[in-house]
């Protein structure tokens, strides 16, 4: 008789089930209380005949254990189904949510792009995987040119080493959206062209292997290299403040003739030489020119009728003048203590 109810109540025990804790309770209680199940059997294995009293002492104990385990287990299962739903406050509001920053040489191309857009600019684009049709050859440079090196470079095809339409490379400046644009617009027209740009270079402080650059063009009927002075002029007072003066020295370019450098005075000594300008009172921003004729003839534009200036920029190098950071690799690194250094900048 107790054996079959021993039996009876573990299979009881292995289909219970409890939906709260006051389930767990009662089912407690009516197990393992005093006047529970286990109890009501103790008292009946006063009872049992000696020569029994080993084999159903075993299996008592065995229910005992299990009523127990199952009881844990159920309590457990409920005081995890809370706790996931403990950690959900759903009445807190959301805010404040922490705003990200502008990246900093998204600033300046975003400024950069500004001033030469009141200057009636406008926004050309072009591949960043290019041919060296556009990056090289149509921008005259020579065959022989040390930017069409592998060292240089960074090459991805070359099928076949006459054929520059078939050597295909990452573009090593932005000037190949001017050749792009050229090909197929009638002048006149003043773009500007901003992007990233490839050069095969080791990564240091002071050189990465991709930087960005602001590109701009304008071509039409007798365009002066006094056209090209002003423009810059007005962009370096409008970047660097009123106060900034600009010097133009000769340089080479194959792309224009005559070609030149600029320099603008020092934004931190004022022109009287401190160690950030070397002591000489200048600091170089950007290269420009008068378009090669060579160059407009290669893009279908008659070099007699029309004639263009060009200029180019490093971002990272205006960056750098503007909020003094001194290791170009903290712009790609995503360092967010860098990053919120500039969020007070607009
Ligand atoms: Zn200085």
């Amino acid at each position: 008789m107790l054996l079959e109810k021993i039996e009876e109540l573990l299979k009881e025990v292995s289909n219970l089930s409890a939906k709260n804790a006051e389930d767990v309770e009662q089912l407690r209680l009516k197990y393992l209380s005093k006047k529970g199940e286990i109890n009501a059997l103790m008292a009946d294995f006063r009872n049992v005949a000696a020569d029994e009293k080993k084999n159903i002492g075993i299996k008592i104990n065995e229910l005992k254990k299990t009523v127990t385990d199952k009881i844990n287990s159920l309590r457990e299962q409920l005081d995890e189904n809370q706790t996931e739903g403990a950690d959900i406050d759903l009445t807190r509001t959301a805010y404040p949510i922490r705003l990200g920053t502008r990246h900093p040489l998204t600033i300046v191309t975003n400024k950069i792009i500004d001033i030469f857009q009141r200057m009636g600019f406008v926004m050309a684009d072009g591949p960043e995987i290019d041919d060296d049709k556009h990056v090289f050859t149509m921008l005259n440079f020579a065959a022989d040119h040390p930017a069409r090196d592998m060292q240089d470079t960074f090459f991805i095809e070359q099928s076949d080493p006459n054929d520059v339409t078939k050597n295909i490379l990452l573009r090593s400046h932005t000037s190949g959206d001017q050749s792009h644009f050229m090909e197929t617009h009638k002048p006149p027209f003043r773009i500007l062209c901003p992007g990233r740009v490839y050069r095969n270079e080791a990564i240091s402080a002071r050189a990465h292997c991709f930087f960005h650059q602001v590109e701009g063009l304008y071509v039409d009927k007798n365009v002066s290299f006094t056209d090209l002075k002003q423009v810059l002029l007005t962009f370096a007072r409008e970047m660097f403040g009123p106060e900034t003066k600009i010097r133009l020295r000769p340089s080479y370019f194959p792309f224009t003739e005559p070609s030149a450098e600029m320099d603008i005075s020092c934004h931190i000594c004022g022109g009287k030489g401190c160690s950030f300008c070397k002591q000489t009172g200048w600091v170089e921003i950007l290269g420009c020119g008068m378009v090669d004729p060579n160059v407009l003839e290669a893009c279908g534009i008659d070099s007699k009728e029309y004639t263009g200036y060009a200029f180019g920029m490093g971002v990272e190098r205006i960056t750098n003048l503007k909020y003094r950071v001194s290791d170009l690799r903290l712009f790609s690194e995503n360092d967010t203590r860098f990053l919120k250094e500039f969020e007070t900048v607009h």
